[in-house]
C-alpha cells in the first residue's frame, strides 16, 4: 500500500528498500489526524546542522518503514521546513535502487495553468485515498543537505507529492481540498478513533 502519498500513475510506487539503515538511524513516531500539529506552519531551517541532518535521515527512516513516499518534518511533530521523498520505480525485475532525497526550505516558484489528478493518501491520515487535483508541473527551489540552493522542474507524481509535502509545512492538509462533507466525515472519523484510543 502506498501512503503518502500517492497510487494513481503508473501503480508501482511502492517505496523503495530500506538499504539506508545504519544503526544511528531511528524511527520516530508519525503524528497522525486529529493532531493539531498538523495545522503548524513550520519554520524555515537557518543552517543545516548535524542536527537537521540526523532529523533528515530519521525521516528517512520513518518514511520507509511507513511505508511512505514522502514525509514532512511535522509528521514527526518538528515544525521545520525540510521534507524526505523518494520516489524511485520498481524496474522490470522488480528490483527497486532506493532514491532518497531531502528538500530544506522548500518552495514553489511557478506552477502550471495545466491540472492532474492523482489519488492521494498521507501518513497522518492513515488508510485514507482520494482524489485530489494540482497544477500538473511546479518550479521549485529548495536547499539541500551541503547548504546549496537548486532549482527544478517537478511533473508528474513529484509535481504532486511535493505539493502535498510543501502544503504539509503550511499546515495545509490534502483533505483541505476536498468537498466540506467528506472532510468533515475524514475528521469525524480520526476523532472518534483517537477518544476510542485514549478511553
Ligand atoms: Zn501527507
Amino acid at each position: 500500500m502506498v501512503k503518502d502519498g500517492l497510487t494513481g500513475g503508473e501503480g508501482a510506487l511502492t517505496p523503495a528498500n530500506q538499504q539506508l539503515k545504519s544503526p544511528a538511524m531511528a524511527i520516530r513516531e508519525i503524528i497522525t489526524l486529529p493532531d493539531k500539529q498538523l495545522r503548524l506552519v513550520s519554520k524555515p531551517v537557518d543552517k543545516v546542522t548535524a542536527e537537521v541532518r540526523k532529523l533528515a535521515d530519521d525521516m528517512l527512516e520513518t518514511m520507509y518503514a511507513a511505508p511512505g513516499i514522502g514525509l514532512a518534518a511535522i509528521q514527526v511533530a518538528q515544525p521545520l521546513r525540510l521534507i524526505t521523498m523518494d520516489l524511485a520505480k520498481r524496474d522490470e525485475d522488480g528490483e527497486t535502487k532506493p532514491r532518497p532525497r531531502v528538500f530544506i526550505n522548500p518552495e514553489i516558484l511557478s506552477s502550471s495553468e495545466e491540472m492532474s489528478v492523482y489519488e492521494e493518501g498521507c501518513l497522518s491520515i492513515p488508510e485514507y485515498y482520494e482524489e485530489v487535483e494540482r497544477p500538473a508541473k511546479v518550479r521549485v527551489r529548495f536547499t539541500d543537505l551541503d547548504g546549496k540552493v537548486h532549482e527544478e522542474d517537478a511533473e508528474g507524481l513529484f509535481a504532486t507529492c511535493i505539493q502535498h509535502e510543501i502544503d504539509h509545512l503550511n499546515g495545509v492538509l490534502f483533505v483541505d481540498y476536498l468537498s466540506k462533507l467528506k472532510r468533515d466525515r475524514v475528521l469525524k472519523k480520526f476523532t472518534k478513533a483517537a477518544k476510542r484510543a485514549a478511553e
